[in-house]
């Protein structure tokens, strides 16, 4: 009988994976623990796969939370750069001093400061503007944002104290107004139902009419559209953004501060963005939390670079804003150029539990049969969705530059497994 080989040596002969000889070794270790040292290849590969890597994503929707929601690049990678200091007079600097304030300009705040993500915004903004005093928060939006973002809870771990407005489908200004008299409230704060609508019987209070209550107004407007009027886009805003909050035309209507993310209709790097008025930024500022919400010069480059993008209107050199307004015959010829399956017309989603029951027309390629696991296992994987039995890739999503890819593998589908 054949002796199983040393780990050692098993492990060398993996080395072409690429991977580290001490995950090859573990990869031999399990297989070998298996009884089965041929598997040992099958252990490497699957390791490699768990690791963090590009994906082509042919699922049509936009902000998909499995694959980072927006894409964006990183800013100078491996270079030191002058995070936390003034290159003017040479002394120590703010990193919030580069990407917010471009932030600001392009929304009209004040001032803006960046932390790790909206729900760290929001975390950040209630303690250090509101511990132990009341919140006042209509009903309707005591909201769970995916990945168990929940309002009340984020309340709680802040210190502030919910003071709950009005009923689930109705809440008007008058609610607000006893709320403020009688229950201590020194904040208001708005926050965008975001992945779900309230429909039917129902009746909400606008930013404006909460402005001029007293109490500071805070929302949160979760997506990061920056202005309604999207002057980024060569066309203007696109018919689906309809009834979605911005962040300067919600300052406009009397915030004193938004909260927003940088990775849903921003388009930018996992990020939280807190705007509006520079006192009260300031005071989020100085507080404890903040250093440790603090984003790294990695993230913050990359805001940068993203809002210097907006300040020169061109928002097609943002992959988030190019795809959702590519036009339909674009992806048709696309579709037809990948030669396999049969051309579809689709339907493309924001995603990123933003504007719930958009939807944008596009088209894909459709092949009979589910080829998500083949699909994974190419380099890059590639992402699909499977509709009524068969798979399909949507244009919208996929970089132009990887269709080629997306054609080769699938050819290699045609082919017996
Ligand atoms: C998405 C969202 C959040 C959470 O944002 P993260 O950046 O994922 O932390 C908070 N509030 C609203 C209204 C949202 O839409």
């Amino acid at each position: 009988m054949e002796r199983p080989p040393s780990v050692d040596k098993l492990a060398r002969s993996l080395a072409d994976t690429g991977l580290p000889h001490p995950m090859l070794v573990d990869a031999a270790r399990a297989a070998i623990a298996d009884g089965d040292h041929t598997m040992a290849r099958h252990h490497a590969e699957q390791t490699a796969r768990r690791l963090l890597q590009p994906v082509v994503n042919a699922t049509g929707v936009l902000l998909h939370t499995n694959l980072g929601r927006a894409p964006w690049p990183a800013h100078d990678a491996g270079r030191y750069r002058n995070l936390e200091l003034d290159l003017t007079t040479g002394e120590r600097g703010s990193r919030q001093s580069h990407a917010p304030a471009l932030l600001a300009r392009a929304c009209g705040a004040e001032a803006a400061m960046v932390v790790n993500n909206c729900a760290s915004a929001v975390l950040l903004i209630l303690a250090a503007l509101a511990r132990d005093q009341g919140v006042a928060v209509s009903r309707s939006e005591l909201v769970e944002i995916g990945g168990g973002f929940r309002v009340p809870d984020v309340m709680e771990q802040s210190g502030a104290r919910l003071v709950e407005v009005g009923t689930t489908n109705r809440t008007r200004r008058a609610d607000f107004e006893r709320a403020v008299e009688a229950d201590g409230v020194t904040l208001v704060m708005q926050i965008h139902q975001s992945n779900y609508r309230i429909v039917g019987f129902t009746e909400s209070v606008t930013t404006a009419e909460l402005a001029d209550l007293g109490p500071p107004l805070v929302a949160d407007i979760g997506s990061g559209l920056l202005d309604a009027a999207c002057p980024w886009m060569p066309d203007g805003p696109p018919a689906w953004l309809e009834g979605e909050p911005a962040a300067r035309q919600t300052l406009e209507a009397g915030a004193e501060l938004v909260a927003f993310s940088g990775d849903k209709l921003l388009g930018g790097p996992q990020a939280g963005i807190i705007a509006g008025n520079a006192d009260l930024v300031r005071r989020c500022g100085r507080h404890p939390l903040a250093r440790a919400l603090r984003p790294g010069g990695l993230v913050l480059g990359a805001l940068q670079d993203l809002a210097l993008t907006y300040l020169r209107r061109d928002g097609m050199a943002i992959p988030f804003w190019r795809m959702a307004s590519l036009p339909i015959d674009g992806l048709q010829a696309r579709a037809r150029a990948l030669g396999r399956g049969e051309v579809v017309a689709t339907v493309a989603t924001p995603g990123g539990g933003t504007l719930p029951g958009v939807e944008i027309p596009s088209v894909g390629v459709a092949l009979d049969g589910d080829h998500r696991e083949r699909l994974r296992a190419a380099h890059p994987p590639i992402m699909a969705r499977v509709v009524e039995d068969r798979t399909v890739l949507d244009l919208r999503t996929i970089d132009p530059d990887e269709d080629a890819h997306v054609a080769a593998v699938l050819g290699s589908l045609e082919d017996p497994a």
